[in-house]
């Protein structure tokens, strides 16, 4: 996951509560990619503190470092190491063609190289690990189908190595932001902070868009098109739900106060984790060690993989000087 600050409900219902399951079935490495964050062209001073404070939303979600490896992408120098081996059999025109690079090019004049390559690097995140199995959204889809084919080429040309790891795809669908139209994305400013304080969320879910064909209050509103519900099912007691429902088609309750319930539903569930996060961020030096441990471990695969992959790519120039 991108550092970008403290995760948001909409990480949290689209990967991260997936994340915490997963540690019950497989060995997982969970990445925090600030080598792929700068290529979005950040304040670097911000940088470090969003990295910090995602760790902090990833140990208050219950990713568990005695579990799984938890780390920082550029601790483990291994990754741009392989990502720049794999753009030897990464065709060019495959790159251009990934739906996300034609969205983020059409941003510049100039499109930087890493937006081409952010795929190559993604390749490398997951290969290294010789990971059997990523989780991913529907957009991202499309980035493991090239993984596949760069461990495919990679194999074909120095011998079977990497596997072609399979795509989890969750099936949450595209969770959208409390203006009903967009993703929901710390940038558009449509979400909530996992660890906000009560009065925040309710700041923010006020502002929440509603059915709009719902002017009036004594309006019979349409629940299934309304945001407000899909959020209430995520957050709230299945009767709560039906009782939304309910009163919304017969105008028997307001937009607000209905906001107003899905906005303590929603602290309910993360109140917990506000806590370990609170505590996380009076202690910064066991997130630290969290994240250098994790590092540790990772570079240990990283540096097994890059091993075989420098022997098989003539890079071992030693074995002829021997
Ligand atoms: Fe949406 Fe609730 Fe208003 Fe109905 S009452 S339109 S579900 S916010």
């Amino acid at each position: 996951m991108q550092p970008s600050g403290e995760a948001h409900i909409g990480n949290y219902l689209g990967a991260l509560r997936r994340w915490v399951e997963m540690q019950r079935t497989y060995e997982c490495v969970f990445c925090i990619v600030d080598d792929h964050a700068v290529t979005a062209g950040g304040d670097p001073k911000e940088l470090p503190a969003h990295v910090v404070d995602l760790a902090v939303s990833f140990l208050a979600v219950g990713l568990d470092p005695e579990r799984s490896i938890i780390f920082v992408q550029s601790d483990v120098a291994e990754h741009t190491e392989l990502a720049w081996l794999f753009n030897s059999v990464t065709p060019v025109g495959e790159l251009e063609r990934m739906t996300q690079f034609k969205d983020k090019a059409r941003r510049f004049e100039s499109v930087p190289a890493g937006i081409l390559n952010y795929p190559v690097l993604q390749a490398a995140d997951i290969l290294l690990y010789r990971a059997d199995a990523v989780p991913v959204g529907e957009d991202q889809r499309q980035h493991l189908e090239l993984t596949r084919e760069i461990a495919r080429k990679w194999n074909a040309t120095y011998g079977a190595y990497f596997p072609e790891p399979e795509a989890l795809v969750g099936n949450e669908g595209r969770i959208l932001g409390l203006d009903g139209e967009a993703k929901m994305s710390k940038s558009l400013g449509n979400t909530v902070p996992i660890t906000a304080p009560p009065d925040d969320v309710w700041a923010r879910v006020r502002t929440a868009v509603t059915d709009p064909q719902r002017v009036r209050r004594d309006d019979p509103g349409r629940p299934e098109v309304c945001n407000v519900h899909t959020l209430h099912k995520y957050f709230s007691a299945p009767a709560v739900v039906d009782d939304v429902a309910h009163r919304c088609r017969g105008a028997l309750r307001g937009c607000v106060e209905c906001k107003r319930i899905l906005a303590d539903s929603i602290s309910a569930t993360f109140a917990p984790m506000r806590e370990r996060a609170s505590e996380l961020r009076a202690h910064p030096e066991r997130v630290r060690g969290v994240l250098e441990d994790g590092a540790a471990r990772a570079r240990e695969v990283a540096r097994e993989t890059m091993k075989v992959v420098r022997e098989r790519m003539g890079l071992d120039w030693r074995a002829a000087a021997r």
